[in-house]
């Protein structure tokens, strides 16, 4: 970030100084020009930036009426907010397993989750939240037939996958809505927090931009729903126009170059993920699978003594948080994320890292290892 910072700097500190001398903090002429150069990028209709990507999420569950007594069904591996936004509107995250080697919520594990909850009869299916985890989207072919063959509503979790694409798609078009995330970390960050939302459909757009202003009618104080105070702030809209530029033209084919690069050292050591044939990843993470959490210990612990920081994203199933305890509704049947929950570790991933530093890296994975 600091470098990012250091080469985008004079763009950014006229951007925010704009903002501050015209003090148009809320709603300002740069948060319209972001969501259309956003919807024009992801190629939908609309775009509705709003506070941060749970907010984003929770949005779109609530332009859907999602609440008591209604399933949706979340990937077991991915990261809190995914399963809180259900469970705060009261609905229940019924957790579904993931493919070993996408780290993507598995279809058929879907489509076995969805038939359980019929047959149970206790819990309406509704939605289905799938989450493009570390960069890659999800199979949406094989996840769409499923929420067609039960007609279920389908939210796309682009938090992490800003930038990826599917068979010449990119991310945050595949939902019925899509949400995605700009916490600095994320693909596309911000300089604090920030979210948007996704779609084609122009009534759900309107429902989502009265939703995000405690639900306004003809204006703010003219109030036709229960909503949110969620707005992306202009001084945010205005660095991400800069960050957007610079993602576009640069950052997303360097992180890709950085995978690559860490694939080809990497891959007859560890278990590496490679996009399928068609997809792109925009590598939210670098995330390797090793053969056990004793194998990881002894890595994160070298990589500690030669000065190289690493992070287990997740270290717990979402069906073992204790938040989710008694809404869980069904018996978790997770068996791969409980797997990869003990021996992924995600590596320095940034569009900045250079050939050496990865070299370094990978060089020290094999020492340790060999
Ligand atoms: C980061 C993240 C979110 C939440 O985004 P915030 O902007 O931090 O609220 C939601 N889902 C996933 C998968 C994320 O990684």
């Amino acid at each position: 970030m600091k470098e990012q910072y250091r080469r985008l700097q004079p763009q950014i500190e006229k951007a925010v100084r704009d903002v501050c001398q015209n003090t148009e903090f809320i709603n300002g002429k740069p948060v319209k020009e972001l969501e259309e150069k956003l919807a024009d990028y992801v190629g939908v209709q609309h775009c509705i930036t709003c506070a941060n990507g749970t907010d984003a999420l929770l949005l779109a569950l609530m332009a859907w009426n999602i609440g008591p007594g209604d399933a949706v069904f979340v990937p077991d591996f991915t990261f809190f907010a995914s399963g809180e936004a259900p469970a705060f509107l009261e609905a229940v995250p019924v957790f579904v397993d993931v493919d070993e080697t996408t780290f993507n919520m598995d279809p058929a594990s879907l489509e076995r989750a969805v038939r359980k909850v019929l047959a149970e009869g206790r819990l309406t299916p509704k939605a289905v939240i799938a989450v493009d985890l570390f960069g890659l989207p999800a199979d949406y072919e094989k996840i769409r037939a499923v929420t067609n063959a039960f007609g279920l509503y389908l939210l796309e979790d682009g938090a992490q996958g800003f930038g990826g694409m599917a068979k010449g798609k990119r991310a945050c078009s595949f939902g019925d809505i899509s949400t995605t995330s700009f916490f600095p970390a994320k693909p596309l960050g911000c300089y604090g927090d920030g979210g948007a939302v996704f779609t084609d459909n122009a009534q759900w757009a309107a429902l989502l931009r009265s939703l995000c202003v405690h639900g306004k009618g003809s204006d703010k104080y003219d109030n036709v729903r229960i909503g949110m105070n969620s707005r992306l702030d202009t001084i945010q809209a205005a660095i991400l126009k800069i960050k957007l530029d610079a993602f576009i033209s640069g950052e997303l084919q360097n992180v890709n170059r950085v995978a690559e690069e860490y694939t080809a050292c990497l891959d007859d050591l560890v278990g590496v993920t490679k996009p399928q044939e068609g997809f792109l990843s925009s590598w939210a993470q670098y995330t390797i699978r090793l053969k056990d959490g004793g194998e990881r210990y002894r890595i994160i612990n070298g990589l500690k003594e030669r000065g190289i920081p690493s992070a287990v994203y997740y270290n717990k199933p979402m069906h073992e948080q204790k938040a989710f305890g008694e809404s869980k509704g069904t018996e978790a049947d997770c068996p791969v994320t409980e797997g990869l929950c003990g021996r992924v570790l995600s590596l320095p991933m940034h569009p900045y890292l250079e050939r050496p530093d990865i070299v370094k890296i990978a060089g020290s994975i094999r020492e340790i290892l060999c």
